[in-house]
């Protein structure tokens, strides 16, 4: 039996100062019994080290998983006395850190598989995926574990990139600032106000350049607060005003000839234009097109076209050879 346990405590890498003295194994779970072997542990206030047990204490932990088995630690913990006479603390809970933080359910690689999870997906998405691997936790869980990450440093940015997110689609917005340099999301501001930028950009005299999209807010923020930098209007919105102004352009061409083919046939008299027959077409044509025309059909025309499928049959032409 001891031998067993020494072979899971090895295979889950139990650190040292853990010990475990039982263990279950079911398909779809291990749970193990382990208890703290650590000498004198430390008061953490006064960091002096305390041998007196006051008590001893279950928690339960959910650990990584191993084979696809959720892992379930049954941890026995001590209180022990703080005898130091002038440390205000007089009983302190052993602490078992870095493996286990003070309060935690899961333990800290747990954690850190989480945020991974989380990173690589997203909270939808990774709670899904973690469920799979044995690793269950809420969406909500993982989503906070990724909020925690540390961002990356925003003490110089040389090159800013700046551009609006929604925290609401279409309601309300924030500003989302990248640093060019590093291709890293180095803070988010809670609105696009002009004067919430500027301060922030205030904080950096070191921006020389600041990419940005065609409106007004930003630009302004940057000229008020970062004069010495040099705008420029980022590729994103270059090729989306582009895109704009061609449908534009576009639409207004199609309508001048619409109105130009409209006045041609009023000008010109019934009797004399040629008679306009569509061209014959042949029965695979036919049917594209009807099939076209039932596309744009509402639901409606639609049923009833189907439910007289048969009898439209007779509408087409028959097919040669
Ligand atoms: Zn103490």
């Amino acid at each position: 039996m001891l031998e067993v346990l020494m072979k899971i405590e090895a295979l889950l890498g139990l650190p040292e100062g853990l010990e475990a003295v039982s263990s279950e194994v079911t398909d779809q779970e291990i749970t193990l019994t382990v208890v703290s072997t650590q000498q004198k542990p430390c008061c953490p206030l006064c960091g002096s080290s305390a041998s007196r047990v006051h008590s001893q204490y279950r928690r339960h932990l959910t650990d990584m998983s191993c084979a696809g088995r959720r892992v379930r630690l049954i941890l026995q913990v001590r209180k022990f006395f703080c005898d130091e006479k002038t440390c205000a603390r007089k009983i302190f809970t052993e602490r078992l850190v870095p493996f286990i933080q003070p309060w935690a359910r899961v333990t800290t690689r747990f954690f850190q598989a989480m945020e991974d999870i989380g990173l690589a997906t997203s909270g939808m998405l990774g709670a899904r995926l973690g469920k799979r691997l044995g690793m269950p936790a809420s969406w909500m869980t993982i989503l906070r574990r990724v909020m925690a990450c540390p961002g990356a440093s925003s003490e110089r940015v040389v090159q800013l990139g700046i551009d609006d997110f929604s925290f609401r689609r279409g309601r309300t917005f924030g500003t989302m600032l990248v640093d060019l340099q590093s291709h890293q999301v180095i803070d988010l501001l809670p609105d696009r106000a002009v004067e919430t930028v500027s301060a922030w950009m205030r904080m950096h005299p070191e921006i020389r350049l600041v990419s940005r999209d065609r409106a007004g807010d930003y630009a302004s923020a940057a000229a008020r607060a970062a004069p010495q930098a040099r705008q420029c209007a980022d590729r994103f919105h270059v090729l989306k005003n582009l895109g704009e102004a061609l449908e534009g352009v576009l639409a207004r061409h199609l309508a001048a000839h619409r109105t130009s083919q409209a006045q041609q046939s009023r000008a010109t008299p019934l009797s004399d234009a040629p008679s306009k027959q569509p061209p014959k077409q042949s029965p695979k044509e036919a049917e594209l097109s009807q099939a076209k025309r039932e596309e744009r059909l509402p639901a409606t025309s639609k049923l009833w076209l189907y439910a007289n499928r048969a009898s439209r049959k007779w509408l087409l032409p028959a097919k040669s050879g």
